[in-house]
């Protein structure tokens, strides 16, 4: 089997809400990114920023979904 067949899910969970969040992404850029440090922007430049924010989150264990960056955004504002 080549990797490059396979996809795998990539998860986050939110450190606010608990909601969690995942991206399909492709088991051997998964690997690579995770092994060689790749920056995600560069081996997944098609993804949106929210898909790119899951698969980091994956991987450092912090997230936080769109829905309260941006609550936490507005409240900031408020103070
Ligand atoms: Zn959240």
């Amino acid at each position: 089997m080549d990797l490059k067949d396979l996809d795998v899910l990539a998860k986050a969970k939110c450190m606010e809400c608990k909601r969690v969040d995942s991206v399909e992404v492709n088991a051997a850029n998964w690997l690579d990114y995770i092994n060689n440090n790749v920056l995600v922007q560069k081996m997944w430049p098609d993804l949106g920023t929210w898909d790119r924010e899951v698969i980091i989150g994956c991987r450092t264990g912090f997230y936080q979904c769109a829905l309260c960056s941006s609550l936490l955004e507005s409240q900031a504002e408020e103070a």
